[in-house]
């Protein structure tokens, strides 16, 4: 996606070879013509493939989730991430998952209510790094008995292994830009 990726070249800031910070549009103030955009590109791509629900992980892939899922015409569901582990486990289902940022686990968590068997669910997220995030995603709708039609990202670095994770579980992945590099002289993308 051509705009994406100026925006990136224009506004990401690189933090070091494997972080990229794009606050500016995604992660802290959100450019809204562009999660426009996102949506419209997602919601184009797996149109045929009979969504019911989009699923996202709090908080930064709300935006692009709310997006896509407003196209599709669908509910959205908010994945929420819990420092321990909740009692409740009649009601939810919890996941432990690494976050690659911070390079702490936290415990993924649904409610058991917003999820069902019938459901074909497309997730979404903001970035694809090692795949822990999506995969945490992934666990907690088989548990649920959903579908998963596929992994819609904003931002995949493509050097790191998350896509192969992925496909590696028979999930159709769809990024909108692929970084191959970061680095001081700047972003580079797979075409
Ligand atoms: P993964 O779970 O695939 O290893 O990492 C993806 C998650 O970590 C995303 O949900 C995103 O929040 C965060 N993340 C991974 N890499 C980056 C990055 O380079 N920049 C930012 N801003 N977030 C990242």
């Amino acid at each position: 996606m051509d705009l994406l990726k100026e925006k990136i070249k224009k506004d990401g800031i690189v933090i070091n070879e494997h972080v990229l910070k794009v606050d500016n549009f995604l992660n802290h103030q959100v450019d809204t013509k562009l999660m426009d955009s996102i949506g419209e590109e997602f919601a184009n791509y797996f149109k045929d493939k009979n969504i019911t629900k989009v699923v996202t992980i709090e908080s930064s892939g709300i935006a692009p989730a709310y997006s896509v899922a407003s196209k599709l015409n669908v509910p959205f569901v908010i994945f929420k991430k819990q420092s321990s582990a909740i009692l409740d486990t009649e009601t939810t289902i919890q996941t432990p998952v690494h976050s690659f940022t911070k390079n702490t686990d936290y415990i993924l968590m649904a409610s058991k209510k917003y999820l069902s068997e019938n459901d074909n669910i497309l997730i979404i997220d903001d970035f694809l790094a090692n795949g822990q995030a999506a995969m945490g995603a992934y666990r907690i709708l088989k548990e649920a008995g959903s579908s998963v039609a596929g992994v819609g990202i904003v931002i995949e670095k493509s050097f790191q292994d998350g896509r192969k994770k992925l496909e590696d579980l028979g999930l159709d992945v769809y990024s909108l830009a692929r970084v191959s590099k970061i680095s001081s002289n700047g972003i580079e993308f797979l075409d």
